[in-house]
């Protein structure tokens, strides 16, 4: 009998690669943006028709492409981001398997147009189903411009099984927040079905979090922040009240990548222990920083799952650093507006920053509170750990400020405290 084992074809490899990489349109959406963030865009734009069905765009202003590399950037296993092994423990991209245009256009038609600054002419190509059907010089924006259309055209069987526009919206949507949420710096500009979803300018985690979710999210946000030998956290925990009953608005970020880790979630949701009624789940935005060799980024495809060193150890400190927030310092801070504390976007390096004044009331004991009767109803004397002799209509943003923008807004809130000491988007803008 002959030999039965032969290499599959190079389309056919992509197309199984494919069903890891690309799910559904929100993973095509996530890799592209992914890829700007890589090469350094300032700017990218999310264009978005039927949830993914006929087309997803992303434009950056990044780095852009040779006319060799654009060809070659769809080939699998191909990247500028690691050449060995050791490589793979070091990574500081968000990107680094070379997997993902191979993996989409093998399951779309995709137009890529590109230009590098110091190049007078961009290249387009064009392939589909993992054909490449034209490469042509192009007068092109400095930056990359990739077109993904009839995503799965030629998986009848994947196509069908796409979800609901809405559902397939949302599962964008919740994409485009662990994205925007790890890179501030960065404007964004998502537009779904001609319509402008998110228009955000460079800024701050704060005003980031505020422009995204709203005025009365930001409102109520408490800050949390510890530093340890093991991990550094940093974030905001939303007030009880606060709270709703999906999940969709509790994010980890570990070293500014994001992460589901349901066993630090319930760190965190058991840190609020009485204070939520059966069934409602806190908002929360928590970023930590741990050495990048104390953990595992590469264990799950998507990578969103992350093991740690240390996991039980991190646990205590996140629900404590909750509690405290919530217990303790989480008395609003006694900001005065004459001591000019704002959020203002723009520090200089002449900007004094004072630290603002914070009002701690040391008898109150939000944990004391335990019968919650009926929905919705969050512990009595909640709202006094607060208030600290203000009103809530003190911490409302002037109406004259337009929260579309951020430049112009004045963030009265929690303590100041800097995002840029981590994440990588201070490189970038430096
Ligand atoms: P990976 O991101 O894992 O390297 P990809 O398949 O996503 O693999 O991309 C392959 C390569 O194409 C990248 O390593 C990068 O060199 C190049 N590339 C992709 N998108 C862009 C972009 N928006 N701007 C510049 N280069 C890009
Ligand atoms: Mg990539």
């Amino acid at each position: 009998m002959s030999d039965i084992i032969k290499l599959l074809s190079d389309s056919v490899a992509n197309q199984i690669a494919a069903g890891e990489v690309v799910q559904r349109p929100s993973s095509v959406v996530k890799e592209l943006v992914e890829n700007s963030l890589d090469a350094g865009a300032s700017s990218i734009d999310v264009i978005i028709k039927d949830a993914g069905r006929t087309l997803i765009q992303v434009v950056d202003n990044g780095f852009g492409m040779s006319p060799t590399d654009a060809r070659m950037s769809f080939e699998r296993h191909a990247t500028s981001k690691i050449s060995k092994a050791e490589d793979l423990f070091a990574i500081t991209t968000m990107g680094f398997r070379g997997e993902a245009l191979a993996s989409i256009a093998a399951v779309a038609e995709v137009e890529l147009v590109t230009r590098r600054a110091d190049d007078e002419l961009g290249t387009c190509i064009n392939i589909a189903a993992s054909k490449v059907k034209s490469q042509e010089p192009v007068a092109a924006a400095v930056g990359t411009n990739f077109k993904v259309r009839n995503l799965f055209f030629n998986i009848p069987a994947r196509r069908k099984f796409l979800k609901s526009d809405k559902v397939e919206y949302k599962h964008i949507i919740d994409e485009i927040h662990r994205i925007v949420l790890t890179n501030p710096s960065v404007a964004f500009k998502v537009v779904f079905d001609n319509e402008i979803k998110y228009q955000l300018l460079s800024e701050n985690i704060h005003q980031r979090i505020a422009n995204v979710f709203g005025k009365k999210l930001n409102q109520n946000l408490v800050p949390i922040g510890v530093e340890t030998q093991i991990v550094n956290i940093k974030g905001f925990v939303a007030k009880p009240e606060m709270s709703q009953k999906n999940t969709s608005e509790q994010f980890f970020f570990v070293n500014n990548r994001y992460m589901y880790h349901p066993y630090f979630r319930k760190a965190v949701t058991s840190a609020y222990d009485k204070l939520l009624p059966e069934g409602e789940n806190p908002r929360f935005f928590i970023y930590l920083e741990v050495d990048p060799s104390t953990i595992d980024i590469n264990i799950h495809p998507t990578k969103t799952e992350i093991k740690f060193e240390g996991e039980q150890a991190i646990y205590m400190i996140l629900n404590s650093a909750v509690k405290e927030a919530l217990g303790k310092f989480n008395v609003v801070p006694t900001l005065s507006f004459e001591e000019d504390i704002t959020r203002d976007a723009h520090f200089t390096s002449t900007t004094v920053v004072r630290p603002p004044v914070i009002s701690v009331n040391p008898k109150f004991n939000p944990f004391k509170y335990t019968d919650s009767g009926y929905k919705r109803d969050v512990p009595k004397g909640w709202e006094q750990i607060y208030d600290g002799g203000k009103t809530r209509d003190d911490f409302e943003l002037p109406e004259s400020e337009n929260p579309q923008n951020p430049e112009a807004m004045q963030f009265i809130g929690p303590p100041p405290f800097h995002f840029i000491a981590f994440g990588n988007d201070c490189h970038k803008s430096a």
